[in-house]
């Protein structure tokens, strides 16, 4: 036998008994005691027969350990247990097949065989058998795979009785102790069989499943090798092709232009760390892709890399202004001295400029010559809209999809770490619940600050402190204050019809002809054509509809050319066939050049395909056939004026100064009063105020009969501000609502060539506003011919040009009866009661 069964004797030298080699030294420690006082006796165990004693190693503490091999016998049973003296001894009585009686073990085990044969015929007993049989086969054919050692095991299947082999095969797996203990236990061949038919079952099933698990883990490394396979073969063909646009070389080219990016130190090793992680990584990773673009951004930033700053040349930056801008002079006059501030000190923190105007007034246009003079790159940075934090800032690379922000991917676009920057539209950023972009902008502006700014994704610091940052804005009232702090504010007002004029003859229409191919010997634009322009087809503050409408003149008159080109060709392939018949012609003087000029399409052939052609002259049946019927005219304001209960007003939008018409008329109702027209609260309280000044005022005004002390009795009033769909707000319509209110009372037109501004307090007193020079060039736009302003605005007057001034009367009003005695043909109602009384 090779290994044996367990003597049984007690706990602690059973689980160590469970093994074939038991050490004797710790068998003795337990003998210097009681035994019966440490030991719990199981009233079972196996006889067993010493084979070997062998030393063991010397133990460190000088213990020594020593190897029994035991054979086992047979089980016994614990009839009487003697505990005295140094170890225990026993009465016992052998088990296998025999009823009790004290026999030496060799004896018995002879004696028993005769019983054995009796037991083996039982019927149970040979089914049990066979199962165990066929179960233990099984372990066997696996361990023979495994490791081939099954060969003697299965020898012992043929020649070992089935009573041993069970004791044999539960031995050789490591189960339970009290599992051990039952085994022991089962005296009985059958169900000693059954059970170790059981612990061998259950034995099988863990190497089978241990086995699937192993299988699995086999597969996967397998099919990741064959990847690696497959890719080594892939490079080797590709090597074999010359094709080298592979990972490696990727990778290699990117490290390459790390390399030459100029970071510095710091952020140089941050860089080298994230590559050292990407070569880590399959192309086919998560996480491959995204560091492979954040890699490229690092690389691509310009770091140092900056436009030269040549010594800068102020009289040309100031001609390069001129040229490109008419007027603006005091607009100009601060640009360049701003240019001159930088020319001395080159890296003076100057203030931030912010042109603020409506739109087309050339605000971008000045920051790109500002670029232009200083000889940087120029980036145009469209803030219009930015609601979250994240478009300055960049997204965290913790979030899918994350990018830079727009300033880093402006830098990155531009590859120059000096431009001008515009930053458009800087009023146009609003913050809601993703954060406020307004406050990431002030660390952008803070020369302090930006030296290290700190963009989300990029996540190392960048400095902005060379770039020039230059913003523009429509409006400053939504500009934060903090944020208007930083910048110095330059305004420019709307162009008058005068300068808008000028500004087409000698700037937009040579660039306009220029963009579409043309030049003056094809398309003619004379200056009354231009002032019908921008009468009756552009109502604007700036310039930017009627460069659009010049454009669509200049397309025209491009498809006319064309076509002209194409009856050229044809003539000229005609007089290839014909040349007779031309001959003739040309003895005439008739389009003689069309002979011997070179055809195409490019511009400087045509122009000189054309040189004799009489060029396109723009008249008004031209205008109207290509820009459609006028839509503007001066009748506008007379017609719509042209019943009581309607005034003109001015108002002041982002696009510059408009007017604006107050509606109002009265219905039968029950004294209520409706608004119309996308009214702000201030506007609607603005109509209340001038509803109850007018109301109190009934009598003075004589705006109703004497029994009539109320207005509104029976009747309803409704006024509405035309252009509904366009949001209002803002008190200067007071004086404005008054008027109408007056007029709808009394019956009578308010005149159609006079517009008004200003606030109302509840007593009548008429308060300044805002925005005077651009309501009143609006108001000069469209052809109105008296305003009426606040007294207190007279002031603002200075800075409407002198041109625009003479053609219009201004006129003052401290009180409301002021305003009424101007709006008025024959002065104010009252002041005519007043009259006749006198
Ligand atoms: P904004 O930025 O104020 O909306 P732009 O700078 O885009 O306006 O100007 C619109 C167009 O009008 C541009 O083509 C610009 O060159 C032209 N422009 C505006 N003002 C002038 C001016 N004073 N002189 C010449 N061109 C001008």
């Amino acid at each position: 036998m090779d290994s044996m069964l367990s003597q049984g004797v007690g706990s602690e030298s059973c689980e160590r008994s469970s093994n074939a080699q038991v050490s004797t030294s710790d068998a003795h420690k337990v003998d210097g005691k009681n035994p019966s006082e440490v030991i719990h006796w199981h009233n079972r165990g196996v006889a067993a027969r010493a084979l070997h004693l062998s030393r063991g190693v010397e133990k460190p503490s000088g213990r020594v350990t020593y190897i029994v091999v035991l054979e086992g016998l047979c089980r016994f049973n614990i009839e009487e247990l003697n505990t005295r003296g140094p170890y225990c001894t026993a009465k016992i009585s052998p088990l296998e097949m025999t009823k009790s009686g004290y026999f030496l073990i060799s004896i018995f085990y002879l004696l028993t065989c005769s019983e054995m044969e009796q037991v083996e015929q039982d019927p149970d007993f040979v089914t049990l058998s066979r199962q165990f049989k066929a179960i233990a086969m099984e372990l066997i054919s696996i361990l023979e795979q495994k490791q081939k050692t099954g060969g003697r095991i299965k020898v012992l299947l043929e020649t070992l009785p089935f009573h041993k082999l069970a004791d044999i095969f539960v031995a050789s797996f490591e189960i339970s102790f009290e599992e051990q203990l039952c085994m022991l236990d089962s005296v009985d061949p059958k169900v000693r069989l059954s059970k170790a038919t059981e612990l061998v079952d259950r034995h099988l099933q863990s190497i089978r499943v241990a086995e699937k698990i192993t299988q699995k883990v086999e597969g996967q490394l397998s099919k990741s090798q064959k990847e690696y396979l497959l890719r080594q073969q892939m490079r080797a063909i590709k090597e074999e092709l010359g094709d080298n646009d592979d990972d490696e070389d990727d990778l290699a080219s990117l490290e390459r232009k790390m390399q030459n990016a100029g970071m510095p130190s710091n952020i140089w090793k941050h860089a080298q760390r994230e590559l050292r992680r990407l070569k880590k990584m399959q192309p086919q990773q998560p996480g491959y892709n995204s560091s492979r673009v954040y890699l490229d951004l690092l690389a691509d930033l310009p770091w140092q890399k900056a436009s030269e700053e040549q010594e800068m040349d102020l009289k040309a930056a100031k001609d390069h202004l001129d040229c490109d801008h008419y007027g603006l002079v005091k607009i100009k006059q601060r640009i360049f001295e701003y240019l001159a501030v930088r020319k001395l000190k080159p890296d003076a923190r100057g203030p931030v400029l912010c042109f603020v105007g409506p739109p087309g007034v050339g605000k971008t246009s000045l920051a790109s010559s500002i670029a232009a003079a200083l000889g940087r790159k120029f980036i145009r940075i469209s803030l219009g809209g930015v609601k979250d934090e994240a478009d300055i800032r960049g997204h965290r690379r913790t979030y899918i999809g994350s990018m830079p922000g727009r300033l880093i991917d402006g830098l990155k676009r531009v590859g120059v770490c000096n431009p001008v920057m515009l930053l458009d539209e800087i009023d146009k950023t609003g913050s809601d619940v993703r954060g406020d972009p307004a406050s990431a902008l002030l660390e952008v502006l803070d020369p302090e600050q930006n030296k290290s700014f700190n963009d989300h994704y990029l996540n190392v610091p960048f400095d902005l402190s060379k770039v020039i940052f230059v913003a523009t804005a429509n409006r400053m009232q939504p500009i934060p204050p903090p944020l208007l702090d930083r910048m110095e504010v330059i305004e420019l007002p709307g162009y008058t019809a005068e300068e808008k004029l000028r500004i087409a003859m000698q700037h937009l229409i040579p660039r306009v002809l220029d963009q579409h191919g043309l030049s003056s010997a094809f398309l003619q634009i004379p200056e009354d054509m231009v002032k019908l322009v921008i009468q009756r087809y552009t109502r604007e503050a700036g310039v930017r509809n009627l460069e659009r409408n010049l454009a669509a003149l200049a397309r025209a008159a491009a498809v006319r050319v064309a076509e002209r080109e194409q009856a050229v060709s044809v003539s000229k392939d005609v007089h290839k066939i014909t040349s007779p018949l031309l001959d003739n012609r040309l003895a005439e003087g008739a389009e003689m050049e069309m002979e011997v000029i070179p055809i195409g399409v490019n511009n400087h052939e045509i122009s000189n395909a054309f040189r004799i052609a009489s060029p396109l002259v723009v008249d008004e049946a031209m205008l109207e056939k290509i820009l459609g019927p006028p839509r503007f005219d001066d009748r506008e304001a007379a017609d719509r004026v042209a019943t009581p209960g309607v005034s003109v007003g001015l108002v002041w939008t982002a696009f510059g100064g408009e007017v604006q018409f107050v509606e109002a008329t009265s219905v039968v109702g029950n004294g209520e009063l409706h608004l119309t027209g996308q009214l702000g609260d201030v506007i609607k309280e603005s109509a209340q105020i001038a509803l109850t000044w007018v109301r109190a005022r009934v009598a003075d005004l004589k705006l109703a009969a004497a029994e009539e002390t109320d207005l509104l009795q029976g009747k309803d009033i409704h006024i509405h501000f035309p252009a509904g769909a366009v949001p209002k707000d803002g008190p200067s319509a007071g004086v404005t609502l008054v008027t109408a209110l007056v007029s709808l009372f009394s019956q009578k037109n308010v005149r159609a060539d006079t517009a008004m501004t200003g606030e109302m307090t509840l007593r009548g007193l008429v308060l300044p506003v805002g925005g005077v020079k651009d309501k009143v060039l609006a108001a000069h736009c469209y052809g109105i011919k008296r305003v009426i302003l606040p007294e207190r605005n007279l002031k603002d007057l200075v800075e409407v040009p002198a041109a625009v001034l003479s053609s219009l009367e201004i006129l003052v009003a401290k009180r409301m009866e002021d305003v009424l005695e101007h709006a008025f043909d024959g002065g104010c109602p009252w002041r005519q009661h007043q009259h006749s009384k006198l």
